[in-house]
């Protein structure tokens, strides 16, 4: 190799051995494991280095960029101004604790979010020593060649090689929506990037055809490498429900600062004093606004994700987390999402003959047996002559395959399409080997399967030349002249017969595949869409079981108890499809309605819509047709979870309130469009997020029906004791510790709440219920006004029987957390099980660990808030005797019937 990088050399107008030699590479083999170990070294990871994000410092002082804070940074000022210089510490100290506490937070949860979107890799076909492998793309390095297929992300930047109907989403780069179609042949050098079609660029995406390049540049000396390095890598916190919190609490402040501007006036109007009056203002601002909630909301979401990652359900996008929880739909593939996909032949139909095959997975042990009336079989021996049709039938389904099965002890497993591993054991069973018919029959051209087309086809050298197809029976049966007889020769095709025998191996929930042949001239070496438009024999029938996910069945059956409807959308055939929805119970014995792609395509719009309400399967759907399923679905109001793996799913899967690709399976670009990755490709996973998701709602909730009543309690207080004349009864430093300091140690453990029992028993959440509900209101207001007669009648009590103010004031403090100790219990889960365990005597306690700890160190900040000298001086608190402290402990019995009370307005 001549020379680095750094002079970006210019590969497209380079003949392609010139490339080849450059890097030397070798098309046919790529390169050798030495060499690979040696260019690590020189070239490193073939990944991109971001900018790193904001320093901490900056992202330190972003936690006081919040108009709240503004006020209390000022209010300090002023309070510093005046003299008071303890207060204006108190106050500056508490805000730079806040800072931190968010800070922390803030940075765990962007870790949290970060790592896992780390965990999902690229992969990359790649020829090490002659031998394609599957890698991350990271492993990459110049001089590799890459084998590019539809659905593939491109790993790096590439000179093409080869390619077949390539075409090229360039969006991430160009801007260009429109796909590429790629050549290999040389461009005059000036040739601009858009335009440089015998290249492959890093972060494109592969949505049609296959190719071959060769990598010229890696890292960060790919094009996308030169745009990202001027870039930082961020990880957008905010969600729609963040924006609420936010823009809730802007009308909240001017609200506040309307409110605290009049009490202000009034109290001067009244002859308060200057001094006075800003204290009552600041402190109803202080008051009236919980500061704990941003910080509750981020981790809460992140909290969830966390969980969400643990069931095998990765969010890529934070918003998805809240849809889920209200999510009313769940569109979902079948094959390998709602079955095992697990595939095992059990019935082949050839030369007119039915057959049985015995043993299951992918193991060659089984036979294959005439199918009699009577059940008398006898299976065929391995050096037994096969009828010439039914050997035709398996060795097409033999060669025309790209998987292969991998043993392991007595393990067999597919590395590929699991349809087409139970393909190659089907003819296992009867004794054939690929290695020994390729000596014959050797490949020389291929088309692979596309959902699109539903074959794949491929051409075989031998006396004579013959095009192998197999796929769904529609597509092969439309393109079939003739039939296989039982010895194999063409003769008249009755497609009314074969569909006939396809239903009633469907009705039992086979997945059914067809074969068939065209013999072509000597001269042809390479085959087309156009190859077998028509002329084809046809050959058979293979019918494979791919049994449902017994957990996939539970799960079904959550999410209908939860109010949410499951549809299957799949390829398969529509009888195929119906069992095996039947069996799930997706689809009730009264309940008919299934539809094909086609029906689909000749419906109106309202049409549409009645149908994806009604219909349960989707049979035969294409991917574009996808794309109008989700649409019509969600004019109707619904929310949309959609499962898709292919190239063509992005559109649909974008579209969808929560897009949801498969980890295992499925392609770059349908992961890349997602919202949502399950790493075990299960239907049971989709169910498990939904479940937190409405957890996380419901932490949520609870999270303001605690805080917000404190906030209420204390404004009143205020706004009172201004109206009143009188002397407050809480200081605004002492509003600052309740809001910043016993509000978090207090709420963040509802965060951790798990999900209550009857989490997936209630009907979705509607998308558009406000986040205070009427219910949820009430019981702030209810108890909010409880809190305000506590802190104005414990102080009034206080100040008149001992006649010290600052130990009226700990005192109402100290009575405030008393009680609200009492009204988190009846929030969190461990009280209510408490509750119902002292009711029914029996019960199981949640663990709520969080909890205690949380209480806990509540308690013990109290003490110290009140007990300790520092504390005394820096709040103007009062050290507690005994009986002043039991006094306080009083309100904790009203609570109790409260609390029960503020559980019947808002049960949820
Ligand atoms: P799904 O995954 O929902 O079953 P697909 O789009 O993958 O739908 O498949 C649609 C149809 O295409 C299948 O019913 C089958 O008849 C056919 N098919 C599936 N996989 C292959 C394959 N590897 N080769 C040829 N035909 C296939
Ligand atoms: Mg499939």
């Amino acid at each position: 190799m001549k020379s680095g990088h750094e002079q970006r050399q210019l590969y497209h107008p380079l003949p392609l051995q010139e490339v080849v030699n450059y890097f030397m590479g070798d098309i046919d083999k790529g390169l050798s494991a030495e060499e690979v170990a040696n260019r690590y070294e020189k070239y490193g990871w073939n990944e991109l280095t971001f900018k790193p994000g904001k320093p901490a410092w900056l992202r330190f002082l972003l936690q006081f960029h919040q108009p709240l804070l503004y006020i209390l940074l000022l209010a300090g000022a002023v309070k510093a101004f005046l003299g008071s210089w303890t207060n204006a510490g108190v106050i500056w100290g508490v805000t730079v604790i806040n800072a931190v506490i968010g800070y922390i937070q803030e940075a765990k949860a962007e870790g949290a979010i970060a790592s896992l979107a780390k965990a999902v890799t690229t992969e990359a076909t790649v020829l090490r020593d002659g031998q394609p492998l599957r890698l991350p793309s990271q492993e990459l390095v110049p001089g590799d060649v890459v084998l590019l297929a539809s659905g593939d992300k491109v790993p790096a930047d590439m000179r093409l090689l080869q390619v077949r109907n390539l075409q090229v989403d360039e969006s991430a780069l160009t801007g260009e929506a429109v796909p590429v179609e790629k050549s290999i042949q040389p461009l005059p050098s000036d040739t601009p990037l858009a335009e440089r079609n015998n290249m492959a660029y890093a972060g494109s995406f592969i949505t049609f055809g296959q190719g071959k390049g060769i990598v010229v540049a890696t890292a960060n000396a790919t094009e996308m490498g030169q745009i990202s390095q001027s870039m930082e890598r961020q990880i957008p916190l905010t969600t729609p429900l963040t924006r609420k919190f936010a823009k809730f609490s802007r009308v909240l402040l001017y609200a506040i600062l309307t409110l605290a501007t009049l009490t202000f006036a009034i109290g001067l109007g009244q002859g308060e004093s200057w001094f006075h009056m800003f204290e009552a203002a600041i402190a109803l601002a202080v008051s009236a606004i919980p500061e704990g909630l941003p910080a509750v909301v981020t981790v809460t979401l992140a909290i969830g994700v966390n969980r969400m990652a643990s069931r095998h359900a990765i969010i890529r996008k934070l918003p998805a987390v809240e849809a889920l929880g209200s999510a009313t739909v769940v569109c979902s593939d079948k094959t390998g999402t709602l079955t095992e996909n697990q595939m095992t032949v059990q019935a082949i139909y050839a030369g007119e003959e039915h057959y049985t095959v015995s043993g299951g997975g992918y193991s060659s042990k089984g036979e294959i047996s005439l199918t009699t009336n009577d059940g008398s079989a006898s299976p065929f021996e391995d050096d037994d002559d096969l009828p010439p049709a039914l050997e035709e039938c398996l060795v097409v389904g033999l060669l025309c395959n790209d998987s292969q099965l991998k043993q392991e002890g007595d393990d067999w497993s597919v590395v590929g399409d699991p349809t087409e591993g139970a393909l190659i054991t089907s003819a296992s069973k009867a004794g054939f080997s690929r290695t020994r018919l390729t000596a014959t029959k050797s490949r020389l051209d291929a088309i692979p399967f596309e959902s699109e087309y539903q074959y794949m086809a491929t051409l075989h050298d031998g006396e004579p030349r013959t095009i192998y197809v197999k796929g769904s029976v529609e597509a092969l049966l439309r393109r079939c002249s003739q039939i296989a007889n039982h010895q194999g020769q063409p003769t008249a095709l009755d497609a009314k017969a074969i569909g006939q025998v396809v239903n009633n191996m469907a009705a039992q929930g086979l997945r059914v595949l067809a074969f068939a042949k065209k013999e072509v001239g000597a001269h042809q070496h390479s085959i087309d869409h156009e190859d077998i438009e028509t002329g084809l024999v046809f050959l058979g029938l293979q019918g494979m079981i791919d049994p449902p996910r017994p957990e996939a069945i539970a799960a079904v059956h959550a999410c209908q108890a939860a109010g949410i409807r499951v549809k299957m959308i799949t390829g398969d055939h529509i009888a195929t499809a119906q069992a095996i929805a039947h069996r799930m119970g997706i689809q009730t014995q009264g309940e008919t309605a299934a539809f094909e792609g086609r029906d689909l395509t000749d419906m109106k719009p309202l049409q549409l819509v009645q149908a994806t309400e009604d219909a349960s399967v989707f049979a035969r759907v294409a991917p574009a047709q996808k794309l109008q399923l989700v649409e019509a679905l969600q004019s109707k109001g619904h929310v949309v979870a959609m499962t898709g793996d292919g190239v063509n799913d992005a559109p649909a899967l974008k579209q969808a309130d929560i897009g949801i690709a498969m980890g295992k399976g499925g392609t770059e670009v349908a992961r890349e469009s997602a919202d949502m990755l399950l790493t075990d490709d299960n239907f049971a996973s989709i169910e498990a997020a939904v479940e937190e998701g409405r957890t996380v709602y419901q932490n949520l909730r609870k999270a303001i029906a605690f805080l917000l009543p404190v906030n209420g309690g204390e404004s009143m207080t205020i706004l009172l004791s201004v109206l009143l004349s009188r002397e407050l009864p809480i200081l605004s430093i002492q509003i600052l510790w309740l809001n910043m300091i016993n509000s978090i140690t207090m709420t963040v453990p509802l965060s951790f709440e798990a999900k209550s029992p009857g989490i997936m028993q209630s009907p979705p959440r509607n998308p558009n219920e406000p986040l205070i509900t009427p219910p949820l209101l009430r019981r702030i207001l209810a108890v909010s006004l409880f809190n305000w007669i506590l802190i104005f009648g414990i102080f009034e009590w206080a100040e008149f029987t001992t006649g010290d103010i600052a130990v009226a004031r700990t005192m109402a403090i100290q009575a405030l957390v008393a009680a609200r100790i009492i009204y988190l219990l009846s929030i969190s889960q461990l009280g209510r099980s408490l509750a119902s365990c002292l009711r029914n005597r029996y019960g199981s306690v949640t663990n709520a660990p969080f909890l205690i700890i949380g209480i806990v160190v509540a308690i013990a900040l109290q003490i110290l808030f009140s007990q300790w000298g520092l504390m005394n001086v820096l709040f103007e608190t009062a050290p507690l005797n005994w009986t002043q402290w039991l006094i306080c402990l009083i309100p904790m019995v009203p609570m109790v019937p409260l609390a029960i009370f503020a559980n019947r307005l808002d049960p949820s």
